[in-house]
């Protein structure tokens, strides 16, 4: 049996949609108060009404996460809302899809600003009040894509993911004296509003790759990262956690056939 994290105080950058939401509504579920955070307030209200009678609150805060300053301004929010921060779920990204020969600064730029400097900026601004928590938890959300397969189309998504996992590893060593852990989990394909929109065909084929046969949906991303905010995961740090119904598994088409 795990230890209840009821009252403790969650920041999810990107919580207004999809697997952010996930996130949140899997820790106001066990009792945890959440800050959501994301640029469109539409979203965010609308969210918070989806969000609201959990066990624990949920409130929104219109956050650029590409700005340090903004990201300065969400933690000073969720401390001043909660009385302090135990968890950072860092999980807002953006998936432009742009093939290689297409690639130019402003591609690179708006994926690494958002889904690299974001998380860098989003973990930085928290640093104070996880140290202050004593139990402080961090949890990105990367993605198979870039550590682990590739996409035609997403050269530049991949390699902000993989960034993640390496400013990961160092920190989970530079955090270990606070009592910080920060860890990562790798979704494979989950079921959001945006993967609805592509089609029911789309969806089966996405399906059928899968080895567990279903997409992966929102609550399987927000239970890991769950498990990785409780004290009994206190000793995992600068770790990888793929949630990906066996996804990354096949060695070819045949294998997945042999099922
Ligand atoms: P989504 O439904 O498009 O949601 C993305 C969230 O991030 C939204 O709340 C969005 O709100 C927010 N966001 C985007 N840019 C932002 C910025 N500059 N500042 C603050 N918030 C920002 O996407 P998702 O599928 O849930 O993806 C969430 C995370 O999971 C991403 O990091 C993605 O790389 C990762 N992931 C997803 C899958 C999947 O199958 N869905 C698989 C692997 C990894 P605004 O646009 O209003 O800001």
């Amino acid at each position: 049996m795990f230890t209840s994290i009821e009252g403790r105080s969650v920041i999810v950058t990107g919580g207004s949609k999809g697997i952010g939401r996930g996130i949140a509504r899997v820790f106001a579920s066990a009792g945890a108060n959440v800050l959501i955070t994301a640029r469109d307030d539409d979203a965010l209200s609308t969210a918070a009404v989806e969000l609201s009678g959990l066990r624990g609150k949920v409130t929104t805060l219109s956050v650029d996460v590409a700005d340090p300053a903004a990201c300065r301004e969400m933690v000073n929010a969720a401390v001043e809302r909660h009385g302090g921060l135990d968890v950072m779920c860092a999980n807002a990204g953006v998936f432009p899809s742009c093939r290689l020969e297409d690639l130019g600064p402003a591609d690179l730029d708006g994926v690494l600003d958002v889904n690299f400097k974001g998380t860098v900026y989003s973990v930085q601004a928290a640093l104070p009040a996880l140290t202050a928590s004593g139990r402080g938890r961090i949890v990105i959300t990367s993605s198979i894509t870039g550590p682990i397969t590739g996409y035609p189309g997403w050269s530049h998504y991949g390699a902000s993911k993989a960034a993640q996992l390496g400013f990961v590893r160092t920190a989970a060593m530079e955090l270990a004296k606070r009592k910080i852990t920060i860890n990562a989990v790798l979704p494979g394909n989950i079921k959001t509003e945006g993967l609805d929109g592509m089609g029911q065909q789309y969806l089966d084929r996405m399906a059928a790759a899968v080895p567990q046969g279903r997409l992966g949906a929102v609550a399987d991303i927000g239970n890991a990262a769950l498990f990785l905010a409780t004290d009994e995961a206190g000793y995992i740090t600068g770790q990888t956690l793929v949630v990906d119904g066996g996804q990354v598994l096949p060695e070819s088409a045949d294998a997945l056939d042999e099922i």
